[in-house]
C-alpha cells in the first residue's frame, strides 16, 4: 500500500507542466499510510492532536526530552521526577477488582507499577522473576510512589546496563488516554516520528527564502526537523529550536503586518478634520488637567482621525488611568465633525456608571446621549432606535446591546469599545458593520488588563496601540497585606475603623455556591459571616452577584455607590471599572483562587480618592506554592505590566485572563510568547523590513513566503481578523 501510493505521487510529481496547480507532495500523504498507522489510529491523531498528514506529524514538536540510554536507580527517582527508566525485576503481581498492582524491584529498591486496562495480557507478560526495561513518570498516590501503564521493553544485556553511558535522546510529545489506550506510547510515536522523516525530509521544501537564512543565520528546515525530533547533541537541538521558534514567529508577524498594510492601503476612513466646539467646551471646563499620557494618546488619536484611513486603536491603560475621558474627548471629535459615536462597556453596571459620569462631562456641550442595556424596555429601545437614525443622539452608550441588528445609526464615526476583552472578536464585526454609508467607522479599543509587549504583538499585531503609562496625580499607592484565618478578627477590626473613617469596604469572592471539591470561602457562607460580625445597625452591606435579577443587582450596587451601604459583598462581577472613589478597603477571599491580573484588577477598585488605601489578600489553609508566589508578587508590586508578564510567565498565554474569552488568534507550536519575547520582537523587525522592499511578497524569493502565509495557521484561526479589528 505504502509502496504504491509512493509510486504514484512520484509520478504525479514528475509531471513538470507548468499548467498543473495540484500535486501531491509526501508531506500531503494522508497519515493513514504512514506504517504503523492504518485508519484507526489515523482517526485518533486527527482527533486528538489535529495531524492529518505525514508533514503535520514531524511539525509536532517534542515538548520534553529523556535520554533513553539511562537507567535510573530506584532508590533514585524523586517523587517529582519527570521520565525515567528503570531496569528491574518482577517480584509480584496482585489483582486487584479495577487493577492490576506489579512489584519491581532493582536491587537497590522497590517500585509498583500499575494497569488499569489490558490487564490480561500484562499478566501474562509480566511473570515473577523475569526482568524488564520498564519506562514512565512516577506519580504518588495515597504516599506511594508508583508508575502507571510504564511502557515495557526487554532488558539491556549486562555491559549496557548503567547509569548514563549511553546518549539516546528522543523527544516525548504531547498525548492523551485515547491515544495511550490506542498503542500509541511514547515509544511508538518516536517510532512514527522516525518513518514519518524518513520519507518527508527528502523532498521537503524550505519555507523561508535563502535569504532570510542567510541573514539570521538560520540551519535549513532539514537540519531543524531531524535535530527537533532526534538532536545529534545539545548544540544541534537549539540550532532547529531556534531556526523553528523563528520561523512560526516570523511567518506570523509577517501575516499579521501585512494585513495592517494592506488594510491600510485599501481603507478609507472618515475624516475627521475639526475639533469642533463641544470638544473644546467639554476639555475646557474639565475638573483636572489631564496628565501628559492622556493628552499624548488624543494627539495619537487625532492624527488617526484626520489620516483619511480607518482607525484601529488599542488603547492600554492601567485602571484609573483615566481611559473613560479620552472616550469621551474623542467621541466629541466625531460629533463635532458631524457624526455619532459609540460607547460599549461589557457589563451593565459599568454602561450606566459611564452613562451618568459621560453626562456630566458632557453637560457643558451641546451632545445629546442615551444609553441602551439589556434591560432597556421596548418602547426605550424604540424611542432611541428612531433618535439614532434620525441623529438626534450623538452619544450612544450601552452594552452588547449596542450591536443587535436592529440598532442601525444615522451615521457612525466612532465606535469605542471599553474592557475589550469582555467582546468577542465576532461581536466586533458587527459593530462594524453598523456603518451605513459603506465606510467603517474608526475604531477604539480600551483596555485595562495590561497585555505584555509580546503578547499584545501578537493578539493585536495588526492594531496600532497606545498606552496612558501615567497614573492622575495625587493617586496613593495601595497598601497590599495578606493575611490567614487566624488574623480574621483582626481584619473585621481594621474594617470597622475603616468603617468609622467613613470609608466603604469591598469583600470579594471567587464562588457563589459551596462546592464540593473545594473548602474555598463562598460568597453565601461569607456573607453570613460577615452579617455576624458588622450587625445591623449600624452597618449596612449591599450583596452583588451573578445569580441576582438585575433589578437587585441595581439596587445593591446603587445603594454602595451613593454610599448607603458601608460593606459590598460580591462575587467577581464588580471588577471592571467600578468607580466608587469612597472605597478604601478591597478584602479578596481566597485570594489564591484568582490569577494575577485579576487581582490586580480588583486592587485597581480602590485607591481612586483621596484616602490611604489598602488591599487584602485572604487565604485559604492550604495554598500552593504558584499561588503563594501570585500572592506574594501582588504586594510587592502595583504596576498591571510587571504584574501581567509575571503572570504570562507563570501560566502561559493560553490562560492568560483576556486571552482567554477572546482567544489567542493562533495557537504557537514552538514558540512561547513567555519565554521567547526577544526572539519576537527580532522577528517582528525583520518581517517589518521585508515588507518594506516587498508588500506584497510578489517577488520571486519571497514566494515561500506568501505561500507560507495561505496555510490555515497564520489565517488567525480561519477568521478574516482584518475586518474585524
Ligand atoms: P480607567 O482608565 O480605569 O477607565 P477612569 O477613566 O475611570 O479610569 O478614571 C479613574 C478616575 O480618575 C476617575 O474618577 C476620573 O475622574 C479620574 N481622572 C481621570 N483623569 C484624571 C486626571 N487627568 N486627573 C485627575 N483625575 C483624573
Ligand atoms: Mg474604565
Amino acid at each position: 500500500m505504502d509502496f504504491l501510493l509512493s509510486l504514484f505521487q512520484q509520478q504525479i510529481s514528475n509531471i513538470k507542466s507548468p499548467a498543473v496547480i495540484m500535486y501531491v507532495n509526501i508531506s500531503e500523504s494522508d497519515i493513514q499510510f504512514l506504517p504503523g498507522v492504518g485508519p484507526k489510529r489515523a482517526l485518533l491523531l486527527r482527533n486528538e492532536l489535529n495531524i492529518n498528514t505525514f508533514g503535520d506529524l514531524v511539525r509536532l514538536y517534542p515538548f520534553r526530552y529523556v535520554d533513553r540510554g539511562s537507567i535510573r536507580k530506584i532508590s533514585d527517582i524523586q517523587y517529582e521526577s519527570s521520565f525515567v527508566q528503570i531496569q528491574a525485576e518482577v517480584e509480584s503481581v496482585k489483582r486487584e477488582p479495577k487493577r492490576l498492582s506489579v512489584t519491581v524491584s532493582d536491587g537497590s529498591g522497590e517500585l509498583e507499577l500499575v494497569f488499569f486496562r489490558g490487564i490480561k495480557y500484562i499478566t501474562d507478560e509480566l511473570k515473577p522473576g523475569s526482568t524488564f526495561l520498564f519506562f514512565g513518570k512516577p506519580t504518588v498516590f495515597n504516599g506511594r510512589m508508583n508508575i502507571v501503564h510504564p511502557e515495557i521493553d526487554s532488558p539491556r544485556s549486562g555491559q549496557d546496563h548503567g547509569q548514563g553511558e549511553k546518549v539516546m535522546v528522543t523527544g516525548i510529545y504531547q498525548s492523551s488516554e485515547k491515544l495511550k489506550n490506542a498503542g500509541i506510547t511514547a515509544k511508538v510515536m518516536n517510532k512514527m516520528m522516525e518513518s514519518a522523516l524518513k520519507r518527508v525530509l527528502p523532498e521537503i521544501r524550505e519555507t523561508l527564502p535563502s535569504y532570510v537564512i542567510k541573514e539570521k543565520g538560520l540551519v535549513p528546515l532539514r537540519y531543524a526537523l531531524e535535530n527537533i525530533h532526534f538532536p545529534k547533541d545539545e548544540i544541534s537541538l537549539a540550532k532547529a529550536s531556534y531556526r523553528l521558534k523563528f520561523e512560526e514567529l516570523f511567518l506570523l508577524q509577517l501575516s499579521l503586518l501585512k494585513q495592517k498594510y494592506i488594510r491600510s492601503r485599501n481603507s478609507v476612513g472618515i475624516m475627521m478634520k475639526k475639533v469642533g466646539t463641544d470638544f473644546n467646551a467639554c476639555y475646557n471646563s474639565l475638573p483636572y488637567t489631564l496628565t501628559g499620557a492622556q493628552k499624548r494618546v488624543i494627539k495619537e488619536i487625532r492624527k488617526d482621525l484626520t489620516s483619511g484611513h480607518q482607525m484601529n486603536r488599542l488603547l492600554q491603560g492601567d485602571v484609573g488611568s483615566g481611559k473613560t475621558m479620552v472616550a469621551v474627548l474623542s467621541s466629541l471629535i466625531a460629533v463635532g465633525n458631524g457624526y455619532q459615536a459609540a460607547i460599549m462597556a461589557p457589563t451593565e453596571v459599568l454602561a450606566k456608571q459611564h452613562f451618568r459620569n459621560i453626562s456630566d462631562y458632557l453637560k457643558p456641550t451641546k451632545a445629546k446621549t442615551a444609553i441602551l442595556t439589556g434591560s432597556s424596555t421596548a418602547a426605550e429601545r424604540r424611542k432611541i432606535s428612531e433618535d439614532l437614525q434620525n441623529g438626534d443622539i450623538d452619544i450612544i452608550i450601552g452594552t452588547h446591546a449596542l450591536i443587535e441588528d436592529n440598532v442601525i445609526f444615522k451615521n457612525i464615526g466612532l465606535a469605542v469599545i471599553d474592557e475589550q476583552h469582555r467582546f468577542g472578536v465576532d461581536q466586533r464585526a458587527r459593530l462594524w458593520e453598523k456603518s451605513k454609508g459603506g465606510i467603517a467607522p474608526h475604531i477604539l479599543v480600551m483596555t485595562a488588563t495590561p497585555i505584555p509587549r509580546t503578547l499584545a504583538m501578537t493578539l493585536y499585531g495588526d492594531l496600532d496601540v497606545s498606552a496612558i503609562d501615567e497614573m492622575p496625580p495625587g493617586r496613593k499607592p495601595v497598601e497590599t497585606i495578606q493575611a490567614g484565618e487566624k488574623q480574621r478578627d483582626a481584619m473585621y477590626g481594621f474594617l470597622k475603623r475603616q468603617i468609622a473613617l467613613g470609608r466603604q469596604v469591598f469583600i470579594v469572592y471567587p464562588l457563589i455556591f459551596e462546592s464540593e471539591k473545594t473548602d474555598y470561602q463562598n460568597l453565601e457562607k461569607g456573607y453570613e459571616d460577615v452579617v455576624r460580625a458588622f450587625p445591623f445597625p449600624p452597618y449596612k452591606i449591599a450583596i452583588v452577584h451573578g445569580q441576582q435579577n438585575n433589578k437587585d443587582k441595581e439596587f445593591n450596587m446603587d445603594a454602595f455607590v451613593a454610599g448607603r451601604a458601608n460593606i459590598l459583598v460580591s462575587t467577581t462581577v464588580i471588577e471592571v471599572g467600578v468607580d466608587v472613589p469612597n472605597a478604601s478597603v478591597m478584602v479578596i477571599e481566597s485570594a489564591e483562587r484568582f490569577g494575577l491580573s485579576q487581582l490586580h484588577q480588583l486592587r485597581g477598585r480602590v485607591g481612586r480618592g483621596s484616602d490611604k488605601s489598602y488591599c487584602v489578600l485572604m487565604k485559604g489553609q492550604k495554598i500552593g506554592n504558584e499561588s503563594q508566589k501570585r500572592i506574594d508578587m501582588m504586594c510587592r508590586t502595583e504596576n498591571g505590566f510587571e504584574l501581567a508578564e509575571e503572570d504570562l510567565k507563570m501560566r502561559g498565554p493560553g490562560d492568560l485572563e483576556g486571552t482567554q474569552q477572546s482567544g489567542l488568534p493562533i495557537t504557537l507550536d514552538i514558540a512561547s510568547l513567555a519565554k521567547d519575547g526577544n526572539i519576537l520582537n527580532d522577528a517582528r523587525a525583520y518581517a517589518q523590513s521585508v515588507l518594506d522592499k516587498d508588500p506584497d511578497l510578489s517577488s520571486e524569493e519571497d514566494r515561500p513566503l506568501a505561500a507560507e502565509l495561505r496555510k490555515n495557521k497564520y489565517k488567525l484561526g480561519g477568521k478574516d481578523y482584518s475586518k474585524i479589528s
